[in-house]
């Protein structure tokens, strides 16, 4: 079984580039993207991205807003 998310090759927070944020993003990689499907399938990244087809750079995926409030903040 793969443990690490299909959308992992084109994320921005799985690649490090959160700017001076490593350890951030190695939790996340914790966290989501290398835990196991039912992690990475509640990534809002993940969600949203399957929702609206994209993803803004800067969404994180512990976000407390809802898939819908991602999208009209957004404007996805
Ligand atoms: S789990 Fe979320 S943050 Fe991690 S690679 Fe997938 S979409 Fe990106």
């Amino acid at each position: 079984m793969n443990n690490t998310c299909p959308s992992s090759a084109q994320c921005p927070i799985f690649n490090g580039i959160l700017s001076g944020k490593t350890l951030a993003s190695q939790s996340y990689r914790d966290l989501f993207c290398e835990a196991g499907e039912n992690k990475w399938s509640n990534c809002k990244r993940f969600l949203t991205k399957k929702r609206f087809g994209k993803c803004p750079p800067d969404l994180l995926p512990n976000s407390f807003d809802t898939i819908e409030q991602i999208g009209k903040l957004y404007k996805l």
